[in-house]
């Protein structure tokens, strides 16, 4: 009996002990194979054991592994910069260097108030959300997200930020539909941002496809360039929060890349290290950081780790390999076949209510009735029964459900390396066949 050790996220559960990884698989010490149908958390975007960051990292270490960020820059953290600002949308050029998505999130609701202040204008410190969504779990970072369960214990210390229904087609929050609907969800910023005053609005923060709050939720055609309207109508910032979407996982580079907008800020996590190393970032327009630099000069957050010159060299490597290897193009191609292959298993088994997703980020939501898209109730816990058949059965999958207001539903995600191929989607897509027909004998 453990009486000591790494806090897990259950405790008193046992948790396999991993011992090594290659491309898609991870391979526990008992020998067990498992399938990453999730790339651990939607991050190991390139796959496991790639030699080339192990190299990149190496030769990094060997040379400098750490500088303070207020006495050296690096040239790995200028070359990550720099490449970051080539790929980036519009004038996103400005890169500050994090340790997580949290962390990233965070510092982009301090540079949008940051950046009015130094405007003279104060009462700009809202930041408005979505309440489907997630984007972290440092206070700041929960303040802008409706998950209600991460939250309830901390509610007095929070802000209520979230105030803007998401656009989820499957479940309409206006009972309407699409294109009929008239984008009611992008006027609902508006609605927001007229009841609690844009002059006490910094920035509207929102995923450009929703994850773990919702399971890959995308919005229709149209709705991010009526959201960009709005926000530069009221002078409001636009976030963008890439930390999963971004770096290949949706089939472009970035999410906001399906749509026709270009946020003021966006952040990155989770596939920018592909998981080799804790890596985050908070990619800043030029309109933005030359307002901060006209005035006090300088952006009031940073970390003792930010950009340190061995993630950076890592992440350098990662992005060598993800252009190298067309991953970008991969997800999108493999993407198309897991959603089609995903689409068939909705034919054979009637508890599939939805599948939809974009790229390597596809999601599945579980219903008890087709028709009204009822979902089952949350104590039947339909979603974890069927990760943990999964996951039996060697397949991790995604969760996405649980405890997010203005989502009742009970999703899961499938979101492997970037690097998987049309065979292994095949594999993946036969597992999960196999687990949906245990699934459903349970059910019955
Ligand atoms: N933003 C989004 C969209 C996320 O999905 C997550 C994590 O799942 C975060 C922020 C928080 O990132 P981290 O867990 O690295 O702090």
């Amino acid at each position: 009996m453990e009486n000591r050790g790494v806090i897990k996220p259950m405790l008193g559960t046992h948790y396999p002990m991993i011992s090594h990884g290659k491309g898609i698989y991870l391979y526990d010490d008992q020998g067990k194979q498992y399938i990453d149908g999730s790339s651990g958390a939607v991050t190991v975007n390139i796959g496991h054991g790639v030699d080339e960051i192990a190299m990149a990292m190496a030769e990094q270490a060997s040379k400098v592994a750490f500088v303070y960020r207020s006495h050296f820059t690096s040239q790995a953290a200028e070359r990550l910069a720099n490449k970051l600002a080539d790929l980036a949308p519009g004038d996103l050029n400005w890169t500050f260097f994090v340790n997580s998505g949290s962390e990233a999130t965070e510092t982009a609701l301090k540079i949008a108030i940051q950046y009015f202040q130094e405007q003279g204008i104060t009462s700009k410190t809202k930041i408005l959300s979505r309440w489907t969504s997630y984007h972290g779990i440092t206070l700041g970072a929960l303040s802008m997200s409706g998950h209600l369960m991460r939250r309830a214990r901390f509610t007095d210390l929070l802000e209520d930020f979230p105030a803007v229904s998401a656009p989820y087609c499957y479940r309409c929050p206006f009972h309407s539909t699409y294109p009929g609907c008239g984008l009611q969800c992008g006027e609902d910023l508006e609605r927001a941002i007229l009841e609690i005053g844009a002059e006490n609005i910094a920035a509207f923060i929102f995923e450009p496809i929703i994850g773990a709050a919702g399971g890959a939720i995308a919005p229709p055609p149209g709705y991010y360039e009526k959201i960009q309207e709005i926000c530069h109508k009221y002078n409001i910032v636009t976030i963008a929060d890439e930390v999963m979407t971004g770096m290949g996982r949706t089939g472009k580079l970035f999410g906001v890349n399906h749509w026709n907008m270009t946020p003021d800020i966006m952040t990155l996590g989770k596939g920018l290290s592909a998981g080799y190393t804790p890596m985050a970032a908070t990619i800043v327009s030029d309109r933005i950081i030359s307002v901060i630099k006209q005035g006090t000069k300088s952006v009031m957050s940073g970390h003792t780790f930010s950009a340190n010159p061995l993630s950076a060299a890592a992440c350098c490597a990662v992005l060598d390999y993800v252009e190298s290897h067309h991953l970008v193009h991969n997800s999108e191609a493999r993407g198309e076949e897991m959603i089609t292959g995903l689409k068939e298993l909705m034919m054979k088994y009637a508890i599939i209510g939805d599948v939809r997703g974009k790229g390597l980020m596809v999601g599945v939501e579980f219903v008890s009735d087709l028709m009204t898209h009822r979902p089952f109730p949350a104590e039947a816990k339909v979603g974890e029964q069927f990760l943990s058949i999964c996951f039996e059965k060697g397949l991790i999958v995604y969760p996405a459900f649980g405890g997010v207001r203005g989502y009742e539903g009970d999703s899961i995600m499938i979101a492997p390396p970037l690097v998987v191929t049309s065979a292994q989607v095949k594999e993946i897509l036969n597992i999960m066949d196999e687990s949906l027909s245990e699934l459903m004998t349970r059910l019955i």
